[in-house]
Formats: C-alpha cells, structure tokens, sequence
C-alpha cells in the first residue's frame, strides 16, 4: 500500500461546558484529523489531539509534526503493520501523537483492505489468536460542574446505565473535594468511582487524601501526585494508600508499565493514543498489563471525536477488556465529525456500534470543514 494523498485538519471544537482540572480548563477539543488516499483510493482516517500537560503538544506543533512525519514517510511502500512504528521512528524521535494519528490512518486502509474491523485486524496482527465476539466495554463518565450538578448528572447517568466515573480533584483544596467525593460517592454506591487529581497534590496531601475515610468508597485514585516525582515518592504513596493507585501522567508506555510496576508502586493506569503512539503500540501495552494484573483504563483525550473513541476502542475490543472502564470524550463536544456519533447503550459500547469494516467511523467532511480551526489551516500533502 502507498500513500497517495493526504490532508490535514486542524479542528477546533467547542465543548458543551468547559472541563476543570486541576491544571487547565478546556474549553474546545484541539484536534487533528488526517486523511490519507492510497493508491488504490481507500480513505484512511486518523485523529491526534493536542494535550500540553500530558505530552506537550499544542495543535500547532501537532500538525507542524505529523506533517513533517508524513513528509518523509508518503512514498514508502506498506506492507506489514507492525513495522510503521519503526518507520515513523527512524525519521521522528518521540512525537507519539503525531505518530499514532498516521498508524490510525495507516492501520484503518490494512483492515479495509482485508475487509475487517480495525479491532479484528489488531488483533491478528499483535498475534491475538481468538475468533471470539469481544465483550461490551463501559464507559466512564466524568462529573462536573458544582456539586449540586455532579451529583444531578450522577443520577440521570446512572439511571441510563453508567456505572463508571471519574471526579477530578485538585483545584478546590483538600478538605472540599474531599466532601465533593463522599457525598458523589453516597449516591453512586456499588460503581466504579474514581478521582483523578492530574498530579495535583503534594505527597502529603495525596496521603491525606487516600487515607481519608471520606475518601473510602473510591475504587481507584488517579495520579495524585505529578509525574516529576521521584519514584521513592510514589513508593511512599502506595505504601500509605488503603485505595488503589491508578497511573495516566506517568504512563507513556511500556517502559513505565514496566518500571512502575517493578517498583510496586501502582495498581492500574490509564492508556491513551496520544501516548503510546498508535493501536498496535496500545495493544502490546494492554497485554502487558494484563500479564501483570494491572487494571485498564482507556481513555481519549478531553476532548477527542468520534473517531479518536473508536480507535481507543479498538485496543480494548482487541484484548476484550478494560477493567477501569473506556473513557469516550466525543459525548462532551458541541458537534461530533461524523453523522452517527458514537454513543453509549445503557452504559456500554458494543464493538457492533463501530462499522464493521476499519476504524469504524467515517467522518463527514462537512461536519469536518465546521470544525475547523480558525488558527490554522488545513495542510495538503
Ligand atoms: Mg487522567
């Protein structure tokens, strides 16, 4: 397979109310789509996104990036998809958003090609040797707003069939996300209720925290403390910790899957495109992790499109599982790229919602052309 053209769409879509964290509020999904034309005019789509604090890309470098990846990559010849990891990397060191939204692309022509999901095709090719009919994944929903609002939301989604969540802490204090966690906690009873501070507490305070009683209910903690700690740090922390420790910020890849794990230091953690480089790469890492009996979060940036959500979702079809729950930010946007966007069924994604041939989203490029960015332009190559 060759490249024959691709373009590039930097978008930038508004959220229906803007996402605190503890270190910025996003108020529209910077996002990249690419699409690629082989030679035989099969249309591959990727999607990156730009995420300052968890990779350092803006939307300008990630488009300045993936096109000088694709640069010197389109007149390559194709042939086996484990290799484009390996390509894209003897031209580009790091750069795993850049390089996930090509093998995206890239991936989604080989599964046309063979005339079959992305998630079957990723499995074949990470040497997944099983026919069988991937479970349903749950989807985690994030709570925000006031507490009045949280706890509103909490009840109608949970009415709908959610039974995964995600509270982020951090910006109020201790003591009020603390009060914010056991009374979400009270009312979400029974589900998987996690809290995610972004790396936003001190090692004290992350200990306060996870040894709160008002904290008690939680499943997991997500990165309490920031990635720069030392790992004597997060030793410390696991050590004091009655609740399970979840890693996003710290986790990149299998390097850290690795090293975290022999340190003992956590119990679960959190696996993106934008940092691990593609599907294939997001597949060795989940097996890993299940080899190691880490739990499995998957998760799009906030926020991703529909396509970015089927992508992810393929890593968890492909290994039929994720524990923590798949979180799709497509459900936050003001308008999706694609006319069905993907949507929850009692809580769940069915690999049927996701078409039955490649990445499993078509976007329209109507809907792309009104989501453009209106600070960059689209490339052309
Ligand atoms: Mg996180």
């Amino acid at each position: 397979m060759k490249i024959k053209t691709a373009q590039l769409y930097p978008l930038s879509i508004p959220l229906k109310a803007p996402i605190k964290m503890s270190g910025e509020t996003v108020t529209h999904a910077n996002t990249l789509l690419l699409r690629i034309v082989d030679s035989n005019g099969r249309e591959g789509w990727g999607e990156t996104s730009a995420a300052p604090l968890m990779t350092g890309e803006t939307l300008g470098s990630l488009l300045s990036n993936t096109a000088y990846l694709l640069n010197r990559i389109k007149d390559l010849e194709w042939s086996d998809p484990n290799e484009i990891g390996q390509l894209a990397s003897r031209v580009l060191y790091s750069n795993a958003s850049a390089k996930s939204c090509v093998e995206v692309a890239l991936l989604d022509i080989f599964a046309q090609e063979k005339q079959e999901s992305l998630f079957s095709f990723a499995r074949r090719a990470s040497g997944i040797n099983t026919q069988e009919k991937p479970e349903p994944l749950s989807i985690l929903r994030m709570l925000g707003g006031s507490l009045e609002q949280e706890i509103t939301d909490a009840i109608t989604l949970r009415a709908q069939g959610y039974r995964h969540w995600k509270i982020k802490v951090g910006l109020l204090g201790l003591h009020r996300d603390l009060e914010r966690v056991a009374a979400i906690c009270e009312v979400l009873e029974g589900d998987t209720v996690s809290a995610d501070a972004n790396g936003a507490f001190t090692l004290a305070d992350a200990v306060a925290f996870c040894t709160s009683p008002l904290a008690s209910k939680l499943s997991f903690v997500e990165q309490p403390i920031a990635s720069a700690h030392p790992m004597a740090d997060f030793l410390a922390l696991k050590k004091a910790s009655p609740l399970p420790v979840g890693l996003d910020e710290s986790i990149h890849g299998l390097n850290e899957i690795i090293e975290f794990d022999e340190s003992r230091v956590y119990d679960g953690a959190s696996l993106k495109l934008i940092k691990l480089g593609g599907i294939l790469p997001g597949v060795r890492a989940a097996l890993e992790m299940q080899k190691r009996k880490l739990k499995l979060n998957l998760a799009c940036k906030v926020a991703e499109t529909s396509l970015s959500a089927a992508a992810t979702a393929s890593i968890g079809f492909a290994v039929n599982e994720a524990a923590w729950g798949l979180s799709m930010s497509n459900e936050y946007l003001e308008f999706d790229i694609c006319d069905k966007p993907l949507a929850a069924r009692d809580g769940l994604l069915h690999f049927e919602q996701l078409s039955p041939i490649g990445v499993g989203v078509i976007p329209s490029l109507t809907l792309v052309k009104k989501a453009a960015s209106k600070e960059w332009g689209v490339i052309q190559l």
